[in-house]
């Protein structure tokens, strides 16, 4: 009576909500933990976007919209692409849901059948693998070494492409890497992507908003719109516009995945909140210099942690170019031993001594199936991220 379907004993809880569940419940026992876990902004949704939710909501905005979202926020959605990459989608090219999260879920829904492989570079958004594996498809993980920056490369994409294989998941900037592709990289993965014309391209840009250079990166599309037939390019309001909460994400693509994607939602959630839709509307097209003062503040936390932790004697990391996560080599710290004669075997055991000896919540990069990292969030305060830097070198120091 109590047996759960096998697509579910297949995949496990996500594994940065636990450990963000586990700082949480060392708080509440009274430990004083720093937590380097959480995977959003820590700033405020901008005040002009509350405003349009409070008026939705007087406005009696308050019912079921339309299956693919209001008209408000299909043209918000279709005025972005257009703007930023000169793309214009119609009405039944656009999705939209209950955040990234679901229009991704509901896209592997919508073509994975059991046997389907689904690429998968890593480090990978810990919620790819499972979320394949829930649609009883198979995530084919290809490694994505510190040498190529964490990115897909042609040499590792081509092999690892048969009859089988849907999708490749491209997510950049990345969680948790912060890399990014540059346009000639994107030009060499669309060669190879031309000669297998079966395959599906998920393009996660829900960071393109936070990156650190002087241009913004690159985009799949922007130099191979000859693609656009197999392109789902999946994007949201949570991380832009620290609106995690109002769950509201949208994807744009191919006529007959945004059908078969909607078919779903029409059966499951019906529709993102009307209330969230409105606030997204007003976030798409409202003043976008909030995006810029946001990006300032998280630039300067992150060059921050990069030194402080660059300063840690085992550690290393490279500045992460989007996203607010910085990516840990911990490779320096495997194989010491611990005050309490512990030796540190895998990048678990280093986050677990973190957390018990300097109160401090990082992800093991095991997580996000590569190792030896673990990552950490900068999308908190520098006197959090100032503190838990001093906490990380005293605990490395206290190795031997
Ligand atoms: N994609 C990546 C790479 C993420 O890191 C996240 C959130 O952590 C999401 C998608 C989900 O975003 P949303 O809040 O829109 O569901």
């Amino acid at each position: 009576m109590t047996t759960v379907a096998d697509r579910v004993t297949r995949i496990q809880p996500s594994p940065s909500t636990t450990a963000a569940a586990r700082a949480k419940e060392l708080r509440a026992a009274g430990r004083d933990i720093l937590d380097l876990t959480v995977g959003e902004p820590d700033l405020d949704t901008p005040d002009a976007v509350k405003q349009a939710a409070i008026a939705a909501i007087l406005a009696g905005d308050t019912k079921y919209t339309p299956v693919n979202g209001t008209p408000a926020l299909r043209r918000a959605v279709a005025d972005r692409y257009l703007r930023r990459d000169g793309l214009d989608y119609g009405d039944k090219e656009i999705a939209v849901g209950g955040g990234a999260k679901q229009v991704i879920f509901l896209a592997l829904t919508a073509t994975v059948n059991a046997g389907t492989e689904v690429i998968v570079p890593a480090p990978y958004w810990v919620s790819y693998p499972d979320m394949v594996r829930a649609n009883d498809g198979t995530p084919v993980v290809v490694d994505c070494g510190e040498g190529d920056g964490f990115k897909l490369t042609p040499a590792a994409l081509s092999p690892a492409i048969t009859e089988r294989t849907r999708w490749v998941i491209l997510n950049a900037p990345a969680n948790p890497t912060g890399a990014a592709y540059t346009a000639d990289e994107l030009r060499a993965l669309a060669l190879v992507l031309r000669r297998h014309p079966d395959v599906l391209v998920l393009v996660d840009e829900i960071y393109d908003e936070i990156w650190y250079d002087a241009t913004p990166p690159a985009t799949l599309l922007t130099v191979a719109p000859d693609l656009r037939d197999r392109v789902l390019t999946v994007n949201g309001v949570s991380k832009s516009y620290a609106m995690t909460g109002w769950r509201l994400g949208y994807g744009v693509g191919p006529a007959w995945l945004i059908t078969a994607i909607n078919t779903l939602q029409s059966h499951s959630s019906s529709c993102p909140s009307s209330i969230s839709q409105a606030a997204a509307v007003a976030a798409l097209t409202g003043d976008q210099s909030v995006i810029g003062e946001m990006v300032d503040i998280y630039r300067e936390r992150r060059d921050l942690v990069v030194k402080l932790l660059n300063d840690v004697p085992g550690l290393r990391c490279t500045p992460p170019q989007g996203a607010f996560y910085l990516w840990v080599n911990c490779a320096g710290a495997i194989g010491a031993v611990t005050p309490g004669g512990q030796t540190l075997r895998t990048d678990a055991d280093v986050v677990l001594y973190l957390l018990e000896h300097a109160g401090v919540a990082a992800i093991q990069g095991a997580a996000y199936g590569a190792s030896p990292y673990f990552r950490i969030s900068f999308a908190t305060s520098t006197d959090v991220l100032e503190r838990a830097g001093d906490r990380i070198a005293d605990a490395l120091t206290a190795l031997t």
